[in-house]
């Protein structure tokens, strides 16, 4: 990636309070707590509404207990916003919620395209044994909301190694609804978008 842009990295111990397994997490952060587990690089020509930041994403292959490697993960703060992930190497899981609850789980391998659709909260899960990497594309104006995980104690559902050489969904015991003000504030901004995208001229 040349030009304006950007690049960050996630140490193992920055995760913590992500995973399950609090002891696991614990003796692992101990051990290989300084390690880059992601980074992200991307160009960001402007934050303008009708520009693109397109960047290129790395995550380490590893489990924490029987937990997959994964991104915190983010709704756009903007959350009308969309992404376009395309695998380039490894395998991996985008995984998806949408304010309701409603999940998806899509598999990525290179060449493999996803989209993540306009208020869906998601995050990427490593369920290789090499690094998963992807090229990613959104608004510029999107920004990222964390915090939407955090107020419903994770998300509905956590990626496990299934023991025979692939993963499993796991029910978060933790998971709290979100409120029935918050989906429909959520849905205002979609009403009002499709209601402005009606009414404007051919
Ligand atoms: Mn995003």
């Amino acid at each position: 990636m040349q030009g304006a842009g950007s690049r960050y990295q996630k140490r193992l111990r920055d995760l913590s309070g992500l995973y399950a397994d609090e002891r696991a997490f614990a003796a692992l952060a101990a051990e290989r707590g300084e390690e880059v587990v992601y980074e992200v690089t991307d160009h960001r020509p402007s934050d303008a509404a009708g520009d693109l930041i397109t960047g290129v994403t790395r995550m380490s292959p590893g489990k924490v207990g029987d937990e997959f490697f994964m991104t915190r993960g983010h709704i756009h703060a903007v959350a009308d916003r969309p992404e376009l992930y395309f695998g380039l190497r490894g395998r991996g899981l985008m995984v998806m919620e949408s304010a309701d609850g409603q999940t998806r789980s899509i598999e990525i391998t290179p060449n493999v395209a996803c989209y993540v659709p306009p208020f869906w909260i998601h995050r990427s899960v490593n369920i290789g044994s090499d690094d998963f990497v992807m090229l990613f594309c959104y608004p510029a104006d999107s920004g990222q909301d964390y915090d939407i995980i955090q107020r419903s104690n994770g998300l509905r559902l956590r990626i496990v190694d299934d023991g025979r050489g692939g993963w499993r969904e796991e029910a978060n015991p933790d998971y709290a609804s979100r409120s029935a003000e918050e989906v429909r504030a959520f849905e205002q901004i979609l009403d009002q978008a499709n209601a402005k995208a009606k009414g404007a001229p051919a």
